[in-house]
This record gives C-alpha cells, sequence and structure tokens, in this order.
C-alpha cells in the first residue's frame, strides 16, 4: 500500500517504526511490530551490560524473520555506559538497523556504517538533521517537541520541524512525536516524512511489556497529562505528569541552578522501571508523549499498524482529494509540483473528476 524510500531501505510493509523505549524496547514487543509490517526495535540500554544485549537481539531474532533494529541512546546517564562494547554487539550480532539517539553519534557511525548497517539518527534539530546526513546517517528521525522522553531544548513542534528539515537535507525523514494514528501518518506523509516513528503509541499495546494499569491509564489520559522535567539542566525529558514529576518540578522551581543530585533518587530509571513492572503509575517518572490524548484503545500491534495505513490511506485517496475537489478553486498537475512542494494555481479551472485527483494521491 505504500512505497517509499523507508520501507524500501529498511524492508517493511508499512512505513512504521517502533522507536527505542528504555526498559520497554524488548525482544517482544520489537518483534511483534516487526512481524506486523513495521520496524521493530530493541533498546540496548534497557538490558544491564552488552552480553545481555547480545542473547535479546538473539531472541529478537528467534521471535521474528523480519527486519528489526537496535536502539543506541547517548545522552546522559545517572551510570556511566560502555557504548562502545554495546556498538561492538550490535554489529557481531548480525542486525541490520541501528537507531541512534542524543549526542553526536559520529564515531559509532563511522563502525556501523563500515558494517554495511543501515543508521538511523534521532534529531530534535535543523542543525541535528544537517549533521547527521553529513556523517552518513540514512534516515533521520525528526523528533518534534510533542515527543516523548527527550524533546531537546528548542521547542520546536513537528509542523514546523519536519518541513523545515525536509528543506534542508535529502536523505528521507521518519517523523516522530505526535503521531499515534493514521491521521498523523497522512500528515506526517504530506509535511515531507517518509515514514513515521511512534513509541508512546506502542506502549499501549497488546504485546507491549509493561503492566496493564499503565496501559490503562494511558487510555483515560488526555494531551495535558504530560510534564517536561530536567529543563533547568538542559537535558529535558517529557514524562507522565504524576505525583514524582510533580515533585521533580516543585525542586527545579527553587530559586538557583538545580542540583542533579536532589533529584538522582526521584527520576532514576530503575524506579521508572518498577511502573512498568509492577503497575504503580506514582512510583517513578515515566517517559510519555502528548499523543497519549489521542490513545483510547489498546490493541495488538497488527491492529494498530492495520487500521493506521486504512485511515491514512482513506484520507489521502478520498478526503483531501474531496476536499479540494469542493473547493473547486485549484487543480494539481504534475507542473505544480516542484522539489517536492505542490504549487497551487489560484487561476486554475474548477476540478471536475476526482478521479484526476486520486491518480496523483494515490499512495
Ligand atoms: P538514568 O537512570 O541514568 O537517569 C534518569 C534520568 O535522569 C534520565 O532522563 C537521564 O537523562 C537523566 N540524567 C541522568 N544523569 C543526569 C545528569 N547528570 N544531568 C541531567 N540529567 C541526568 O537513565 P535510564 O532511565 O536508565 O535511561 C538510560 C538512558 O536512556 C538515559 O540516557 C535516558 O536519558 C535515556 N532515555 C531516553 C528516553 C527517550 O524517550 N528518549 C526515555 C527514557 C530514557
Amino acid at each position: 500500500m505504500f512505497d517509499t524510500r523507508i520501507t524500501r531501505l529498511l524492508g517493511i510493509d508499512y512505513p512504521i517504526v517502533q522507536g527505542g523505549m528504555q526498559w520497554v524496547g524488548r525482544a517482544e514487543l520489537a518483534a511483534a511490530v516487526s512481524n506486523a509490517g513495521g520496524l521493530g526495535i530493541v533498546s540496548a540500554l534497557t538490558q544491564p551490560n552488552p552480553d545481555d544485549l547480545a542473547k535479546e537481539i538473539e531472541r529478537t531474532f528467534a521471535l521474528t524473520s523480519k527486519p528489526f533494529g537496535v536502539n543506541l541512546t547517548i545522552l546522559p546517564t545517572i551510570k556511566p555506559v560502555p557504548y562502545m562494547d554495546y556498538a561492538r554487539v550490535i554489529i557481531e550480532s548480525g542486525v541490520k538497523v541501528v537507531e541512534t539517539a542524543g549526542n553526536n553519534p559520529q564515531e559509532y557511525i563511522a563502525r556501523f556504517k563500515e558494517a554495511g548497517i543501515v543508521c538511523i539518527h534521532k534529531a530534535t534539530a535543523v542543525r541535528h538533521c544537517v549533521k547527521a546526513e553529513q556523517l552518513g546517517c540514512d534516515i533521520v528521525s525528526v523528533d518534534g517537541f510533542e515527543c516523548a522522553g527527550h524533546p531537546g531544548e528548542d521547542d520546536v513542534p513537528g509542523l514546523v520541524l519536519l518541513p523545515r528539515a525536509a528543506d534542508e537535507i535529502t536523505i528521507p525523514i521518519l517523523a516522530s512525536g505526535g503521531i499515534g494514528d493514521g491521521r498523523g501518518l497522512a500528515a506526517a506523509l504530506a509535511l515531507g516524512a517518509e515514514g513515521v516513528n511512534m513509541g508512546t503509541r506502542f506502549l499501549a499495546t497488546v504485546e507491549s511489556p509493561i503492566h496493564d494499569n499503565v496501559k490503562q491509564r494511558m487510555v483515560r489520559a488526555s494531551e495535558r497529562d504530560t510534564a517536561l522535567l530536567f529543563r533547568t539542566l538542559s537535558n529535558t525529558a517529557r514524562v507522565f505528569r504524576n505525583s514524582v514529576a510533580t515533585e521533580v518540578l516543585e525542586i527545579e522551581a527553587r530559586p538557583g541552578q538545580t542540583d542533579f543530585n536532589d533529584l538522582a533518587s526521584l527520576v532514576s530509571g530503575q524506579r521508572g522501571r518498577m511502573v512498568w513492572a509492577e503497575g504503580d503509575i506514582n512510583h517513578g517518572v515515566w517517559a510519555c508523549g502528548q499523543v497519549v490524548g489521542l490513545i483510547k484503545d489498546v490493541p495488538t500491534c497488527r491492529e494498530l499498524l492495520e487500521r493506521m495505513a486504512r485511515e491514512a490511506a482513506a484520507i489521502i485517496r478520498r478526503r483531501l482529494p474531496a476536499l479540494l475537489a469542493s473547493g473547486a478553486a485549484h487543480r494539481i498537475e504534475e507542473s505544480d509540483v516542484e522539489g517536492g512542494h505542490v504549487v497551487l494555481d489560484k487561476n486554475a479551472a474548477p476540478i471536475e473528476k476526482v478521479a484526476a485527483l486520486n491518480e496523483v494521491g494515490a499512495p
């Protein structure tokens, strides 16, 4: 149904990727997404050491014959991480796709590319997308301010960030942040992306390895239920607005520079992990994007992907052409498409037949 540079590069049916998720990106979820026709991703740092990552990748190979990837996030951590050892395991495992996130991935990208691995880098700013392209990345995952986890410090949402990135780079773009249904997928394609990356939406799926209390709380949540922590430390993280997040915000609001040591015991990933494992929503902080306001059910990964693809195709084939046709003011011709942008001729005659447009708009 969809044919983009991303579906071709990654060897997937739907242009939908499950982004790296600390404590959640395990073999079961990654394999479920890949088996459903998207790209599942195992999160490297969820495994306590590189040897355990090697075993987790083996487990994923046993659960799916489809392509899947591994995420390596390079951000401040409470305990030092042997990133290069994780990278070595990824290369030796035979995985064909890597998603890096966080700081400049230069030294890792060089090694991954030597091993013939397709490299996706997650970027929250246009200048970081340009850098990723220069480093030889194959795909950039452009993370708008709506996203869960670390949205960077520029606060530019996807609606502006995606077309800005599309203007500056030539490698294909995955739209990330704020996407949870077919409307988001269709919008992302319209803005210049060739696929989407979702984290929060995959948290609330049947195969997601977290406690059902969390999934049900997400279904009841609104788009106002997230909070931005670590603004005072220039390491902003969007998380679910629970009692621990509120406590952290109170500490950060005190006069003077925040000392991370005052927050560490509240925000440690080990505490957040217990939320997923035991279902006590307020036990620790857990990453969650604003898209949580759009989540109304807990489908299987297959149901989710098929539904999103159907919805997006219906929007592209029917809703959008119908809007143009009934507006009756514009006509799109091949000559109207310049450098990926549709240039509307305001003086053009009304469209007689929607079918003509379907030719242009069909995925
Ligand atoms: P952790 O327990 O080491 O740290 C908990 C949180 O505190 C993380 O957000 C981390 O970035 C932040 N932090 C740690 N030391 C800091 C410092 N000195 N100054 C400012 N902030 C600091 O992290 P974890 O939960 O075990 O996660 C491991 C890695 O994965 C971290 O780098 C984390 O940022 C990252 N992560 C990313 C996402 C995402 O959605 N992108 C979600 C969860 C975790």
